[in-house]
């Protein structure tokens, strides 16, 4: 076997011994059924189908070919004992989908909108409306980065964003 299993979110190659990631939530790794990611915004594509409520991405190594050869021969010794890997260094690298431990910084342009806004009809605008602005433009930013990570892409592209506007 050239590869080790598939992304299940962009269906790339995961290669032994390379870094991959899963899902913190048990239903997502149910041994036959378990989801592997190639990188975080594909774990997190996967996340409003599963309608996990607190979920993160937990790094993994993936086996070498011979260790993987050799738990695979354990299995069928053992008919459907379960045979998991030991896999060593659990880490947290995501709290949650929607990346709650991110700055909220000010996306917009302030003196742009309040342009815009005057131009279309005349009133003022509060500064208060930058920080929802903000934040809706994250949201849309994490939709389009699910749908980039779908795609196998690793660059967002304004086709990610045309279905959500
Ligand atoms: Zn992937
Ligand atoms: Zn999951």
């Amino acid at each position: 076997m050239a590869q080790w299993k598939i992304c299940s979110t962009c269906k790339r190659p995961l290669d032994y011994e390379q870094k991959y990631w899963v899902c913190s939530v048990s239903t997502c790794n149910r041994k036959r059924t378990g989801l592997y990611f190639c990188s975080v915004p594909c774990w997190d594509a996967h996340v409003p189908e599963a309608r996990h409520r607190d979920a993160w991405a937990e790094e993994r190594k993936a086996p070498t070919a011979a260790e993987w050869q050799k738990l695979r021969e354990a299995e069928e010794r053992e008919g459907d004992a379960p045979a998991e890997l030991d896999e060593v260094p659990r880490r947290r690298i995501v709290s949650s989908g929607e990346g709650d431990d991110l700055p909220k910084e000010v996306l917009v342009v302030v003196s742009k909108v309040k342009a815009y806004v005057r131009a279309r009809s005349g009133m003022n605008t509060s500064d208060s409306v930058t920080g929802v602005l903000s934040e809706h433009l994250r949201k849309l930013c994490n939709e389009a980065i699910r749908n980039a990570a779908r795609d196998g892409r690793k660059t967002v592209l304004d086709r990610d964003f045309e279905p959500l506007v």
